[in-house]
């Protein structure tokens, strides 16, 4: 007997109600699956997806960085930060550029639309000192927007070419940027290596005015044949910035996890010698009789401490040398003996020392003069003009004047001034208030 037919009448709502239940019930059931299998294969997935990097790639348009061997450190910075955004994005993290093109910060801020610094137009700030607005101007954008992370990315260069390797900076300012660099430091060693170089503390702007984690990678040296010959090269661009991306990656889980990575080796165990990390202002101070353990280098009535740039690949450090330029003796009085301690260190190392030099000589010093222990130093542009170097060869070169001068008995702080005007040698420092000594800078 054939089975009757059944009909069953309904309303054309009700499928359209039934259409809807089953789209919810579909994406409830794929909405927990996919959740089920973050929880289980990826966590860390769920622990870095959604932040926000600020990427900075260092210099740009009026301001080209160091450059040698055919590359120039704007282009480098810019590419390889590039690179990183992307990589970055396929682990659905945003990637905030300061700059996405070749422009210095200001007129990139111009493009944008915005408005200047301190009251001032854009373009008026682009004026005698710019460089210094234009490291405002980063600082600014990277604290306007409220992001997890920030990271300036530069290329180095440095007199001799022997020097390689990638490196990162941190400031002591806050405890997670020394294990954002760290992090990155060691997947930069491990994945271009070899390289001995550590994560470092270092005074540079851009590290010491964010309000986030930050750090600073020198993602080699173009002054090195091999090494620059390496960075033009797409593939190695791209497995620095994967470098770069997972170090991002390990410090955020690290970060979730409450795991703190090693401190760098020479912090830990004072591996280089004398060496005991961190920083100290005013300690050891030379001639002084207050550096405690510091042993002391006593230049006598006659000479003068200055200070130079170790001449080898392992030697980052600041070493002295006793000069005795003729005329001064117990009596000459503190300003003359600071000059006298400026021509030396201008004049530069002694030849075959090995030493490097840390002012371009052909640098003018304009003015010294010396008021309740502050040390006014005056140089004339040619102190920045074409600067040699990348972002520690900076530090180098301002912690030379700055040691040198507090190691003169009644020069305690150093105000450093290009043209009459507290602006930067090379880019990476703002010299915009007097600086103490920086005894773990000298390599004893
Ligand atoms: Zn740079």
């Amino acid at each position: 007997m054939p089975r009757k037919p059944v009909i069953l009448w309904v309303h054309k709502e009700f499928l359209y109600f039934l259409g809807v239940v089953l789209l919810v019930l579909v994406g409830v059931a794929a909405a927990f699956l996919r959740h089920a299998a973050i929880q289980t294969t990826a966590p860390l997935s769920e622990i870095v997806s959604g932040k926000t990097v600020v990427i900075d790639p260092g210099h740009g348009g009026d301001d080209p960085g160091c450059s040698g061997n055919g590359l120039v450190e704007k282009e480098v910075n810019l590419d390889i930060s590039l690179r990183v955004r992307r990589l970055l994005n396929r682990l659905a993290v945003y990637g905030i550029l300061t700059r996405d093109r070749d422009m210095d910060p200001l007129d990139y801020a111009i493009l944008r639309g915005e408005g200047g610094v301190g009251g001032k137009s854009v373009k008026e700030l682009k004026g005698k000192a710019w460089e210094r607005e234009a490291l405002l101007k980063r600082v600014e954008f990277v604290n306007k927007h409220k992001a997890d992370l920030f990271i300036s990315i530069h290329a180095n260069t440095f007199p001799s070419s022997i020097w390689s390797g990638a490196q990162t900076f941190y400031t002591v300012k806050r405890p997670e940027n020394m294990a954002l660099a760290v992090a990155i430091q060691t997947r930069l060693v491990e994945r271009l290596g070899p390289n001995y170089r550590e994560a470092k503390d270092a005074q540079f702007f851009v590290l010491n005015h964010t309000e986030i984690p930050a750090a600073l990678v020198e993602i080699g040296f173009l002054s090195n044949p091999e090494e620059a010959g390496r960075l033009k090269d797409a593939a190695y661009r791209e497995k620095a910035a994967g470098a770069i991306v997972e170090g991002i990656v390990d410090y955020l889980v690290q970060a979730e996890r409450g795991i703190k990575p090693p401190a760098p080796l020479s912090l830990q165990t004072g591996a280089r010698t004398g060496q005991k990390g961190g920083r100290t202002p005013g300690a050891g101070q030379i001639g002084l009789g207050s550096g405690g353990s510091t042993p002391q280098v006593e230049p006598g009535p006659a000479g003068v401490v200055v200070y130079f740039g170790g001449g080898t690949d392992a030697n980052n450090w600041l070493v002295p040398e006793i000069r005795r330029p003729g005329g001064l003796n117990a009596g000459v009085p503190v300003e003359k003996r600071a000059r006298a301690a400026m021509e030396e260190l201008i004049r530069g190392p002694h030849v075959g020392s090995g030493l490097q030099p840390t002012v371009p000589a052909h640098a003018r010093l304009r003015s010294l003069t010396v008021k309740n222990g502050l040390a006014t130093v005056d140089f004339d542009q040619e102190v920045s003009k074409d600067y040699w170097g990348g972002s520690w060869n900076e530090e180098m070169t301002v912690y030379s004047i700055v040691n040198t001068l507090t190691s003169i008995r009644g020069i305690d702080k150093v105000q450093i001034l290009i043209e009459g005007e507290p602006g930067t040698i090379g880019g990476h420092i703002l010299l915009d208030q007097p600086l103490v000594r920086y005894q773990e800078l000298i390599n004893r």
